[in-house]
């Protein structure tokens, strides 16, 4: 991307939080010339070696945002998630009995539960670290500021500019802002307005341990087959999942486990974990399980899940601002799939804002007007879908966590729930989002010509 990049875009786009949303987001606008700031409140890029996976409807947009993002993911070290399997290409997801042992002459003995098939490269893995690394090199060299926390955006007049205001005391200018900032959004207050009680984070119950080990460490434990494969281990009250990163010389592995007691408001939602902890969890699983875990660092990572299922967004867009990402629609991480919605808002956002900015061009409009229909018709393709999500993930935690796979009577009937997480998976898998975009362009159409 060269440094002059959206010099002649007559639309400045603010974008608030340099996560992968953000960044995605602003690799769509800069692509389709626009002028675009992203406003990160950290010193630097902050995200944590752990794996990260974009499933086929998300990949397909983000070749359609912009090419040079696809090349992001694979000068990354992305790696199919189940493509070390020679007898079969295609990335699978894999389901599996991580806790009976029904097989008593081999406790090792794991039965197979339920396959999903994303295609061939349908599903890559990638470190978190490395793809912020590569997608902001997609951008011109100037588009991050770091160290500026957004605390209010002032609206002005029809072809007035939007002042941001930072917490350093400094401002900066935009025609549109989009809020990528997280699910602790401050974006999403001002959406919402000061009296909203929509938009608060709330507990999961839920406690992720996401960390990455060696390949050859996983591989002593679960084989090669099951070791460089996706593979979600499930049990009573827990699950654990693993997939390769880092062109296969690592093993992305998280283990979440159900936490009955509330979480305090003020308790920090990311601690540094024992493994000590995670071993007692699981100590009555089955021993390839054991074998994993024995292999995590003595201390990792500990996220609280929290999600926004408790008090959904009526709204994604105020006038000239708007929210995406996890900002939108945080969702608990068990359909692995909360960036792929954030990524599928970036395309109908970049291609909305593109029409935006040539509707401006032509000098009939306002900003006002082309922006804030603009996100008008953002929120309407996109806030069902990704509210959807939400609510779905919190599903699928409680069909891989059944109390009843420790009961060897309710096996079958656990087993049987799991037809539902296929139909689950397929919904967002095989997203039409060349039907989202062509609907997105027709009803902005429509509504700009009223
Ligand atoms: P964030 O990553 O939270 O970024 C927000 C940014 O905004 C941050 O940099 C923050 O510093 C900044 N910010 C916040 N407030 C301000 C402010 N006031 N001013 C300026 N900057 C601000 N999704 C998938 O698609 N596939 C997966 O495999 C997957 N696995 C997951 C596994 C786990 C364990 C978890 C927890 C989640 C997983 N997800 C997955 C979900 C995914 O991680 C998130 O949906 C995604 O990272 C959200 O990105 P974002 O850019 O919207 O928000």
């Amino acid at each position: 991307m060269s440094q002059s990049a959206g010099e002649d875009s007559p639309l400045e786009v603010a974008i608030v939080g340099c996560g992968i949303v953000g960044l995605i987001t602003a690799a769509g606008l800069a692509r389709r010339r626009i002028k675009v700031t992203i406003f990160e409140q950290g010193q630097g890029l902050r995200e944590l070696g752990t794996g990260i996976a974009f499933n086929p409807a998300a990949q397909g947009c983000l070749e359609m945002i912009d090419p040079e993002v696809t090349m992001a993911l694979r000068m990354g070290g992305a790696v199919g998630l189940s493509a070390a399997n020679e007898d079969d290409p295609h990335d699978c997801l894999r389901w599996i009995d991580g806790y009976n042992q029904r097989d008593k002459s081999d406790p090792y003995y794991q039965k197979y539960y339920l396959k999903t098939n994303a295609g061939y490269r349908g599903i890559q893995g990638i470190r978190r670290d490395h793809l912020l690394e590569q997608l902001i090199r997609v951008l011109p060299s100037d588009t991050v500021v770091f160290k500026k926390r957004l605390e209010d955006v002032v609206e002005g007049g029809d072809d007035e500019k939007i002042v941001l205001k930072f917490a350093d005391g400094t401002v900066a200018e935009a025609d549109a802002v989009i809020g990528c900032d997280g699910i602790k959004s401050k974006t999403r207050n001002i959406v919402l307005g000061p009296d909203s009680t929509a938009g608060k984070p709330t507990y999961t119950h839920v406690n992720s341990y996401p960390t990455v080990i060696p390949m050859e460490k996983a591989v002593s434990a679960l084989g090669e087959r099951k070791a460089r494969a996706f593979h979600n281990h499930l049990g009573p009250d827990a699950n654990i999942l693993h997939y390769p990163v880092a062109h296969g010389t690592m093993c992305n592995v998280t283990v979440f486990v159900r936490n009955d007691e509330e979480w305090p408001q003020d308790k920090p939602t990311a601690l540094v974990g024992q493994r000590a902890d995670i071993e007692h969890r699981f100590r009555d699983w089955n021993p390839a399980i054991r074998d994993l875990i024995s292999h995590l660092p003595e201390t990792l990572p500990t996220w609280a899940v929290f999600d926004l299922w408790d008090y959904p967004l009526p709204f994604y867009n105020k006038g000239r601002i708007c929210v995406a990402g996890d900002a939108a629609h945080a969702s608990s991480p068990h359909h692995g799939a909360g960036a792929g919605m954030g990524v599928e808002d970036a395309l109908v956002l970049s291609v909305l804002m593109a029409d935006a900015s040539m509707k401006l061009g032509k000098g009939k409009l306002s900003k006002s007007q082309v922006i804030s229909s603009a996100f008008a018709v953002y929120n309407d393709i996109r806030r069902t879908r990704s509210q959807w999500l939400v609510q779905s993930s919190r599903r699928i935690c409680d069909l891989h966590q059944q109390k009843e796979w420790a009961d060897p009577t309710k096996w079958l009937k656990a087993e049987s729930t799991l037809e539902e997480l296929k139909d689950r998976t397929y919904k967002i898998w095989n997203y039409d989002f060349r039907q989202m975009v062509a609907e997105a362009a027709e009803s902005y159409g429509m509504l700009i010509s009223r």
